[in-house]
Protein backbone atom coordinates (compact mmCIF):
# COMPACT_ATOMS: atom_id res chain seq x y z
CA UNK A 1 0.00 0.00 0.00
CA UNK A 2 1.06 3.46 -1.23
CA UNK A 3 2.40 6.31 1.61
CA UNK A 4 -1.33 8.21 1.96
CA UNK A 5 -1.12 11.43 4.13
CA UNK A 6 -4.70 11.25 6.21
CA UNK A 7 -8.00 12.17 4.34
CA UNK A 8 -8.91 15.91 4.02
CA UNK A 9 -4.95 17.15 4.05
CA UNK A 10 -4.66 16.84 0.45
CA UNK A 11 -7.58 19.36 0.43
CA UNK A 12 -5.58 22.32 2.14
CA UNK A 13 -4.38 25.00 0.12
CA UNK A 14 -1.18 26.42 1.66
CA UNK A 15 -1.59 29.43 3.79
CA UNK A 16 -0.77 32.62 1.71
CA UNK A 17 0.70 35.30 4.41
CA UNK A 18 1.28 39.07 3.52
CA UNK A 19 4.56 40.05 1.60
CA UNK A 20 7.18 41.74 3.15
CA UNK A 21 9.92 42.53 0.51
CA UNK A 22 10.05 43.62 -3.05
CA UNK A 23 12.30 43.01 -5.12
CA UNK A 24 14.86 46.03 -5.67
CA UNK A 25 12.75 48.61 -2.90
CA UNK A 26 14.50 49.45 0.28
CA UNK A 27 11.39 51.84 1.49
CA UNK A 28 8.97 49.16 1.90
CA UNK A 29 5.85 49.45 3.97
CA UNK A 30 3.98 46.65 5.10
CA UNK A 31 0.34 46.97 6.10
CA UNK A 32 -0.70 43.25 4.27
CA UNK A 33 -0.71 41.15 7.96
CA UNK A 34 -2.23 43.47 10.45
CA UNK A 35 0.98 44.57 12.51
CA UNK A 36 1.18 46.77 15.06
CA UNK A 37 2.97 49.91 13.62
CA UNK A 38 3.79 50.95 17.02
CA UNK A 39 5.71 47.96 18.07
CA UNK A 40 5.70 45.89 21.24
CA UNK A 41 5.61 47.32 24.73
CA UNK A 42 9.57 48.13 26.00
CA UNK A 43 8.80 46.14 28.82
CA UNK A 44 7.81 43.07 26.50
CA UNK A 45 11.42 43.74 24.64
CA UNK A 46 13.00 44.62 27.94
CA UNK A 47 11.69 40.76 29.17
CA UNK A 48 13.44 39.02 25.99
CA UNK A 49 16.74 40.24 26.26
CA UNK A 50 16.67 39.29 30.65
CA UNK A 51 15.30 35.75 29.22
CA UNK A 52 17.65 35.76 26.68
CA UNK A 53 20.23 34.58 29.79
CA UNK A 54 18.18 31.49 30.29
CA UNK A 55 17.73 29.63 26.82
CA UNK A 56 19.35 26.31 27.87
CA UNK A 57 16.27 25.73 30.09
CA UNK A 58 12.93 24.50 29.51
CA UNK A 59 10.09 27.02 30.12
CA UNK A 60 6.95 26.77 32.31
CA UNK A 61 4.69 23.70 31.12
CA UNK A 62 1.33 25.45 32.94
CA UNK A 63 1.73 29.03 31.30
CA UNK A 64 1.02 30.07 35.21
CA UNK A 65 2.34 33.25 35.65
CA UNK A 66 0.89 34.32 31.90
CA UNK A 67 -2.55 33.10 33.16
CA UNK A 68 -2.48 34.97 36.05
CA UNK A 69 -1.12 37.79 34.37
CA UNK A 70 -4.48 37.76 31.43
CA UNK A 71 -6.49 36.92 34.54
CA UNK A 72 -5.48 40.42 36.24
CA UNK A 73 -5.51 42.59 33.02
CA UNK A 74 -8.90 41.31 31.20
CA UNK A 75 -10.92 40.13 34.78
CA UNK A 76 -10.77 36.48 33.66
CA UNK A 77 -10.25 33.47 35.80
CA UNK A 78 -6.85 32.03 35.12
CA UNK A 79 -8.17 28.55 35.94
CA UNK A 80 -9.92 28.71 32.60
CA UNK A 81 -6.86 29.66 30.27
CA UNK A 82 -5.28 28.02 28.00
CA UNK A 83 -1.64 29.46 26.37
CA UNK A 84 -1.11 28.39 22.83
CA UNK A 85 1.57 28.91 19.99
CA UNK A 86 -0.38 31.93 18.79
CA UNK A 87 -3.71 31.61 19.01
CA UNK A 88 -3.80 29.00 15.67
CA UNK A 89 -2.48 26.60 18.00
CA UNK A 90 -5.69 26.77 20.13
CA UNK A 91 -8.02 26.67 17.01
CA UNK A 92 -6.03 23.57 15.89
CA UNK A 93 -6.62 22.07 19.41
CA UNK A 94 -10.18 22.01 19.37
CA UNK A 95 -10.32 20.88 16.27
CA UNK A 96 -7.88 18.02 16.81
CA UNK A 97 -10.18 17.04 20.19
CA UNK A 98 -14.05 18.08 18.71
CA UNK A 99 -13.96 17.84 15.50
CA UNK A 100 -13.20 14.31 13.30
CA UNK A 101 -14.09 12.01 10.04
CA UNK A 102 -18.00 12.95 9.56
CA UNK A 103 -18.25 15.92 11.53
CA UNK A 104 -18.84 19.26 10.32
CA UNK A 105 -16.86 22.50 10.94
CA UNK A 106 -18.91 25.48 10.08
CA UNK A 107 -17.15 28.69 9.16
CA UNK A 108 -18.41 31.85 7.18
CA UNK A 109 -18.13 33.32 3.39
CA UNK A 110 -15.59 35.64 4.37
CA UNK A 111 -13.59 34.03 7.49
CA UNK A 112 -10.56 33.26 8.53
CA UNK A 113 -8.13 30.58 6.25
CA UNK A 114 -7.16 29.08 9.57
CA UNK A 115 -10.79 28.13 10.58
CA UNK A 116 -10.98 25.47 7.07
CA UNK A 117 -7.62 24.68 7.29
CA UNK A 118 -8.27 23.38 10.69
CA UNK A 119 -11.27 21.41 9.94
CA UNK A 120 -9.51 19.74 6.93
CA UNK A 121 -6.04 18.62 8.51
CA UNK A 122 -8.55 16.34 11.16
CA UNK A 123 -10.50 14.88 8.70
CA UNK A 124 -13.47 17.10 9.44
CA UNK A 125 -15.87 18.58 6.92
CA UNK A 126 -15.90 22.28 6.48
CA UNK A 127 -19.13 24.03 5.76
CA UNK A 128 -18.70 27.30 4.78
CA UNK A 129 -22.01 29.56 5.68
CA UNK A 130 -22.86 32.84 3.15
CA UNK A 131 -23.24 36.24 4.92
CA UNK A 132 -25.23 38.89 4.72
CA UNK A 133 -23.32 42.33 3.33
CA UNK A 134 -19.78 41.26 4.61
CA UNK A 135 -21.63 40.82 8.19
CA UNK A 136 -21.46 37.14 9.45
CA UNK A 137 -25.54 36.46 9.34
CA UNK A 138 -26.40 34.45 12.72
CA UNK A 139 -29.47 32.65 11.18
CA UNK A 140 -28.01 31.42 8.51
CA UNK A 141 -25.18 29.90 10.78
CA UNK A 142 -28.03 28.32 12.64
CA UNK A 143 -30.07 27.41 9.40
CA UNK A 144 -26.63 25.51 8.37
CA UNK A 145 -26.73 23.86 11.94
CA UNK A 146 -26.91 19.71 11.69
CA UNK A 147 -26.58 16.94 13.98
CA UNK A 148 -22.60 16.76 12.52
CA UNK A 149 -21.82 19.89 13.55
CA UNK A 150 -19.28 19.80 16.14
CA UNK A 151 -17.32 23.54 15.66
CA UNK A 152 -18.40 26.99 14.75
CA UNK A 153 -15.86 29.59 14.24
CA UNK A 154 -16.31 33.33 13.92
CA UNK A 155 -13.87 35.96 14.24
CA UNK A 156 -15.45 39.14 16.00
CA UNK A 157 -14.39 41.79 14.75
CA UNK A 158 -13.96 40.07 11.73
CA UNK A 159 -11.19 39.48 9.34
CA UNK A 160 -10.90 40.56 6.74
CA UNK A 161 -14.40 42.26 7.05
CA UNK A 162 -13.40 44.04 10.33
CA UNK A 163 -17.15 44.16 11.10
CA UNK A 164 -18.51 42.73 13.95
CA UNK A 165 -22.09 41.07 15.43
CA UNK A 166 -23.21 42.33 18.97
CA UNK A 167 -23.67 40.79 21.99
CA UNK A 168 -27.18 39.82 21.26
CA UNK A 169 -26.40 38.27 18.35
CA UNK A 170 -24.13 36.16 19.48
CA UNK A 171 -25.93 35.12 22.47
CA UNK A 172 -28.61 34.03 19.66
CA UNK A 173 -25.93 32.18 18.44
CA UNK A 174 -25.05 30.70 21.21
CA UNK A 175 -28.02 29.26 22.36
CA UNK A 176 -29.73 28.17 19.51
CA UNK A 177 -26.28 25.76 18.15
CA UNK A 178 -27.01 21.79 18.83
CA UNK A 179 -26.02 20.89 21.96
CA UNK A 180 -23.15 18.85 20.58
CA UNK A 181 -21.79 21.93 19.01
CA UNK A 182 -19.15 24.80 20.43
CA UNK A 183 -18.86 28.52 19.45
CA UNK A 184 -15.38 29.57 18.92
CA UNK A 185 -15.02 33.39 19.02
CA UNK A 186 -11.99 34.32 18.08
CA UNK A 187 -11.09 37.55 19.42
CA UNK A 188 -7.96 38.31 17.68
CA UNK A 189 -8.64 42.22 17.40
CA UNK A 190 -11.23 42.43 20.43
CA UNK A 191 -8.67 44.90 22.17
CA UNK A 192 -8.92 47.10 19.61
CA UNK A 193 -12.47 47.34 20.54
CA UNK A 194 -13.02 49.41 23.63
CA UNK A 195 -15.36 48.53 26.27
CA UNK A 196 -15.97 44.67 24.49
CA UNK A 197 -15.82 41.62 26.74
CA UNK A 198 -14.87 39.60 23.39
CA UNK A 199 -17.13 36.96 24.93
CA UNK A 200 -16.39 36.48 28.69
CA UNK A 201 -19.44 36.27 29.96
CA UNK A 202 -20.87 33.61 27.22
CA UNK A 203 -17.63 31.27 27.73
CA UNK A 204 -18.06 32.13 32.08
CA UNK A 205 -22.33 31.35 31.71
CA UNK A 206 -22.46 28.61 29.34
CA UNK A 207 -20.99 25.49 28.84
CA UNK A 208 -20.54 25.62 24.65
CA UNK A 209 -18.65 28.87 24.08
CA UNK A 210 -14.57 29.34 23.88
CA UNK A 211 -12.55 32.23 23.36
CA UNK A 212 -9.75 32.78 21.83
CA UNK A 213 -7.05 35.90 21.86
CA UNK A 214 -3.72 36.35 20.20
CA UNK A 215 -0.23 38.70 21.28
CA UNK A 216 0.02 39.12 17.90
CA UNK A 217 -2.00 41.64 17.12
CA UNK A 218 -2.56 44.79 19.67
CA UNK A 219 0.43 43.46 21.47
CA UNK A 220 2.95 43.29 18.66
CA UNK A 221 4.24 40.11 19.24
CA UNK A 222 3.31 38.30 16.29
CA UNK A 223 7.29 36.91 15.91
CA UNK A 224 7.30 35.14 18.81
CA UNK A 225 3.57 32.82 18.45
CA UNK A 226 1.65 33.70 21.81
CA UNK A 227 -1.85 33.41 21.89
CA UNK A 228 -4.98 31.97 24.64
CA UNK A 229 -8.03 30.47 24.71
CA UNK A 230 -10.65 30.96 27.44
CA UNK A 231 -13.12 28.09 27.94
CA UNK A 232 -15.45 26.96 30.71
CA UNK A 233 -13.70 23.93 32.56
CA UNK A 234 -14.48 20.68 31.25
CA UNK A 235 -13.08 21.75 27.68
CA UNK A 236 -10.26 23.41 29.22
CA UNK A 237 -9.44 20.11 30.55
CA UNK A 238 -10.04 17.97 27.02
CA UNK A 239 -7.51 20.78 25.57
CA UNK A 240 -4.78 20.48 27.93
CA UNK A 241 -4.65 17.09 27.66
CA UNK A 242 -3.81 17.58 23.80
CA UNK A 243 -1.12 20.57 24.47
CA UNK A 244 2.30 20.10 24.39
CA UNK A 245 4.09 20.58 27.95
CA UNK A 246 6.36 23.24 26.20
CA UNK A 247 4.11 24.57 23.77
CA UNK A 248 5.00 27.96 24.65
CA UNK A 249 8.11 29.21 24.45
CA UNK A 250 9.93 31.05 27.59
CA UNK A 251 10.50 33.90 25.51
CA UNK A 252 7.02 34.15 24.55
CA UNK A 253 5.57 33.83 27.92
CA UNK A 254 7.69 36.83 29.54
CA UNK A 255 7.09 38.90 26.38
CA UNK A 256 3.32 38.67 26.86
CA UNK A 257 3.23 38.61 30.18
CA UNK A 258 5.18 41.81 30.30
CA UNK A 259 3.40 43.00 27.42
CA UNK A 260 -0.62 42.37 28.55
CA UNK A 261 0.85 44.46 31.74
CA UNK A 262 1.75 47.32 30.21
CA UNK A 263 -1.55 48.52 29.63
CA UNK A 264 -0.53 52.03 29.16
CA UNK A 265 0.77 51.28 25.53
CA UNK A 266 -2.22 49.00 24.79
CA UNK A 267 -3.99 51.74 25.49
CA UNK A 268 -1.43 54.04 23.49
CA UNK A 269 -1.87 51.56 20.62
CA UNK A 270 -5.93 51.17 20.59
CA UNK A 271 -6.54 55.09 20.51
CA UNK A 272 -3.64 55.85 17.82
CA UNK A 273 -5.47 52.60 15.43
CA UNK A 274 -8.88 54.55 16.22
CA UNK A 275 -7.92 57.63 15.39
CA UNK A 276 -6.03 56.89 12.00
CA UNK A 277 -8.28 54.45 10.57
CA UNK A 278 -11.02 56.83 11.10
CA UNK A 279 -9.34 59.28 8.92
CA UNK A 280 -8.03 56.71 6.08
CA UNK A 281 -11.45 55.25 6.03
CA UNK A 282 -12.84 59.10 5.41
CA UNK A 283 -9.98 59.92 2.67
CA UNK A 284 -10.70 57.16 1.21
CA UNK A 285 -14.55 57.53 0.76
CA UNK A 286 -13.83 60.74 -0.40
CA UNK A 287 -12.26 59.32 -3.33
CA UNK A 288 -15.11 56.90 -4.31
CA UNK A 289 -13.76 53.71 -2.02
CA UNK A 290 -15.82 53.40 1.07
CA UNK A 291 -15.43 50.97 3.42
CA UNK A 292 -17.29 49.24 5.89
CA UNK A 293 -17.04 50.58 9.75
CA UNK A 294 -14.13 48.57 11.09
CA UNK A 295 -13.58 47.80 14.42
CA UNK A 296 -9.98 46.39 13.71
CA UNK A 297 -6.21 47.44 12.95
CA UNK A 298 -7.81 47.38 9.11
CA UNK A 299 -9.82 48.38 6.79
CA UNK A 300 -11.61 46.64 3.57
CA UNK A 301 -11.55 49.07 1.14
CA UNK A 302 -14.23 48.47 -1.60
CA UNK A 303 -13.42 48.71 -5.40
CA UNK A 304 -15.93 49.52 -8.23
CA UNK A 305 -14.32 46.15 -10.00
CA UNK A 306 -12.35 43.27 -9.40
CA UNK A 307 -9.88 44.27 -11.99
CA UNK A 308 -9.40 47.83 -10.57
CA UNK A 309 -8.61 46.44 -7.30
CA UNK A 310 -6.05 44.23 -8.27
CA UNK A 311 -4.68 46.56 -10.02
CA UNK A 312 -4.80 48.85 -7.44
CA UNK A 313 -2.90 46.34 -5.35
CA UNK A 314 -0.12 45.71 -7.75
CA UNK A 315 0.59 49.04 -8.58
CA UNK A 316 1.47 50.10 -4.92
CA UNK A 317 3.20 46.75 -4.64
CA UNK A 318 5.32 47.95 -6.99
CA UNK A 319 6.23 51.32 -5.30
CA UNK A 320 6.46 49.32 -2.00
CA UNK A 321 3.38 49.63 -0.52
CA UNK A 322 2.51 46.03 0.44
CA UNK A 323 -1.57 46.00 0.93
CA UNK A 324 -3.43 42.24 1.23
CA UNK A 325 -6.10 41.80 -2.18
CA UNK A 326 -8.70 39.21 -1.01
CA UNK A 327 -9.63 37.51 -3.79
CA UNK A 328 -8.94 34.35 -2.00
CA UNK A 329 -11.86 35.24 0.66
CA UNK A 330 -14.12 35.68 -1.92
CA UNK A 331 -13.75 39.73 -2.03
CA UNK A 332 -12.61 40.29 -5.62
CA UNK A 333 -13.23 43.66 -5.28
CA UNK A 334 -11.55 44.78 -2.30
CA UNK A 335 -8.51 45.59 -0.66
CA UNK A 336 -7.91 44.50 3.04
CA UNK A 337 -5.01 47.88 4.38
CA UNK A 338 -3.54 47.29 7.90
CA UNK A 339 -3.83 50.73 9.37
CA UNK A 340 -0.25 51.88 9.82
CA UNK A 341 1.32 54.72 11.65
CA UNK A 342 0.59 58.56 10.62
CA UNK A 343 3.11 58.82 8.18
CA UNK A 344 2.22 55.30 6.75
CA UNK A 345 -1.68 56.02 6.32
CA UNK A 346 -0.82 59.39 4.34
CA UNK A 347 1.70 57.95 2.59
CA UNK A 348 -1.16 54.82 1.25
CA UNK A 349 -3.53 57.27 0.94
CA UNK A 350 -1.56 59.81 -1.20
CA UNK A 351 -0.19 56.76 -3.19
CA UNK A 352 -4.01 55.28 -4.18
CA UNK A 353 -5.16 58.88 -4.90
CA UNK A 354 -2.11 59.07 -7.59
CA UNK A 355 -3.37 55.60 -8.95
CA UNK A 356 -7.30 57.01 -9.23
CA UNK A 357 -6.02 60.29 -10.63
CA UNK A 358 -4.08 57.99 -14.09
CA UNK A 359 -6.59 55.39 -14.24
C1 LIG B 1 -4.29 37.38 13.04
C2 LIG B 1 -5.42 36.51 13.42
C3 LIG B 1 -5.27 35.54 14.39
C4 LIG B 1 -3.99 35.43 15.15
O1 LIG B 1 -3.32 34.27 14.93
P1 LIG B 1 -2.04 33.96 15.85
O2 LIG B 1 -1.83 32.52 15.58
O3 LIG B 1 -2.44 34.22 17.26
O4 LIG B 1 -0.94 34.84 15.38
C5 LIG B 1 -6.36 34.75 14.73
N1 LIG B 1 -7.55 34.94 14.14
C6 LIG B 1 -7.74 35.89 13.22
C7 LIG B 1 -9.09 36.10 12.64
C8 LIG B 1 -6.67 36.69 12.82
O5 LIG B 1 -6.85 37.62 11.89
Amino acid sequence: MAITPQPGIMEIDLYVGGKSHVDGLSNVLKLSSNENPLGSSDAAKEAVVRASHTLNRYPSSDHASLREAIGDVWGLDPERIICGAGSDEIIAFLCQAYAGQGDEVIYTEHGFAMYRIGALAVGATPVEVAERERVVDVDAILAACTKKTKLVFIANPANPTGTMIGEADATRLAEGLPEQAILVLDGAYAEYVEGYDAGKQLVESRDNVVMTRTFSKIYGLGGLRVGYGYAPKPILDVLNRIRGPFNVSSVGLVAAEAAVRDTAHTEKCRAENAKQREWMAGALAEMGLPSDTSTANFILVRFPSADEAKACHDALASQGILLRYVANYGLPNCIRITVGDEASCRRVVHAIGQFKGAS
